[in-house]
């Protein structure tokens, strides 16, 4: 069964096709800078050389409508016809309250999420215009919907609660959500597999750091509480977001810059993180390279991105009552050496010591605690594409 993953954003769209028969990529690519001047579709297919199609794509049916022609191009294509294609898998940022799992796209779920936009003004909108899209160019293959919140839907109200008046949460959804979600459940259960235990007997502290970071506390396979939030703006500082700041600096800094709520959102999203401190960049290739060159500020914003982790893990061990094993993904997390190293330094009390050695593993799983260390630590690359494509044949 050959499943397409779709996962559109603004102005890109991200698409994975899978055999399901044994999991394995048939082909991916991207379609990069939809509704600007000239767009480009970068399409790979299996063990072949990257194809590149610059082209004016002034919308995303235009983008879908490209990612099919080069799915069954006669040179670079990997299906003889679309009917190949038995199901697709849509990623959805927000799912809101009314998703606590992946679902089967109707045009009553639709109209769902076309109610979750105001809670994710940036993001909700490109993935329905992408299903939309879809939906249109092959009306008659089953869709499903997977969304980066569900997964934290399991949440207690204690955790999900803010200490704001509780007419916000009942008159606008203000709430923690937490994001990442289908990451978090992927490397949860990989977790459970790698510790040869029921997942249902677990708990680990996972953290998904990328561009975007979120730890999450799962405990007997259920999200119990993520660092994210309301929106992804929560957490331990990223590359260009804040992450949690005393709120009441918001209005002091908008008031001292005049910046209006719209700039003010612009600059905790994009001026901030280890970006906004080390003012070197948001990339932590770039980072490491500047503090090893003496760069202070580079390395201050490492010390403070390993630092605010570990205070996650301590949170999260104290929520839990327990740990069996943290588990990183995401860019840094698969490949920064450097960065594992620091949050798990000085963390005997809780188990925790890494192998100086194993540590040095790049993008693939590996346990890299130390022998005799109680608590494991495991890398686990991340595969958000695979987990949509087995939710979808799941439900189909
Ligand atoms: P996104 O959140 O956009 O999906 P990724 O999970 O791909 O991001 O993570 C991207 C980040 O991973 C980059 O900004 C970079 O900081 C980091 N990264 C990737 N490779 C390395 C590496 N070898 N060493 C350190 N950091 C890395």
């Amino acid at each position: 069964m050959k499943v397409l993953v779709i996962n559109c954003g603004s102005s890109s769209l991200k698409y994975q096709l899978f055999d399901m028969d044994n999991k394995s990529v048939l082909a991916k690519g991207l379609v990069e800078r939809i509704g600007l001047n000239e767009g480009m579709l970068k399409h790979t297919p299996a063990g072949k050389d990257k194809v590149e199609i610059s082209d004016n794509i002034p919308n995303h049916k235009v983008a879908v409508k490209m990612m099919l022609d080069a799915l069954l191009d006669e040179n670079h294509g990997v299906l003889k016809s679309i009917s190949e294609i038995s199901a697709v898998g849509h990623r959805v940022v927000h799912g809101g309250e009314k998703f606590s799992g992946s679902v089967r796209i109707t045009d009553e779920v639709m109209n769902v999420l076309k109610e979750c936009v105001e809670l994710a003004p940036l993001h909700n909108p490109p993935n329905i215009v992408g299903i939309e899209a879809a939906r249109e160019l092959l009306p008659d293959v089953p869709m499903v919907g997977v969304f980066d919140t569900a997964f934290h839907q399991t949440m207690p109200n204690y955790a999900y609660i803010y200490g704001v008046p509780y007419e916000l949460y009942e008159k606008y959804g203000v709430r923690r959500y937490g994001f990442h979600g289908t990451s978090h459940r992927f490397v949860s259960a990989e977790a459970a597999k790698m510790l040869n235990k029921p997942i249902e007997e677990t708990k680990l502290v996972t953290l998904h750091l990328g561009n975007g970071s979120s730890i999450s506390a799962v405990k007997n396979g259920k999200s119990i509480d993520n660092s994210m939030g309301f929106t992804p703006l929560e957490g331990i500082l990223m590359g260009t977001r804040s992450g949690n700041i005393d709120p009441a600096i918001v209005p002091f800094i908008m008031e001292k810059e005049g910046l209006s709520t719209d700039e003010m959102n612009n600059y905790l999203n994009k001026k901030c993180g280890v970006y906004g401190v080390s003012g070197v960049s948001s990339d932590f290739r770039d980072l490491e390279d500047a503090a090893n060159n003496g760069n202070n500020r580079a390395q201050l914003a490492l010390q403070i991105f390993a630092y605010q982790a570990k205070k996650f893990i301590g949170s999260y061990v104290a929520a839990m009552n327990g740990l069996d094993a943290i588990v990183f993904t995401g860019g840094i997390g698969e490949n920064s050496s450097t960065t594992r190293k620091m949050i798990c330094e000085d963390m005997e009390f809780f188990g925790i010591k890494i192998d100086e050695e194993k540590n040095q593993v790049r993008g693939k799983q590996a346990d890299i605690s130390a022998e005799a260390a109680k608590t494991k630590v495991l890398v686990i690359p991340t595969n958000e594409e695979l987990m949509i494509a087995m939710d979808t044949v799941a439900l189909i």
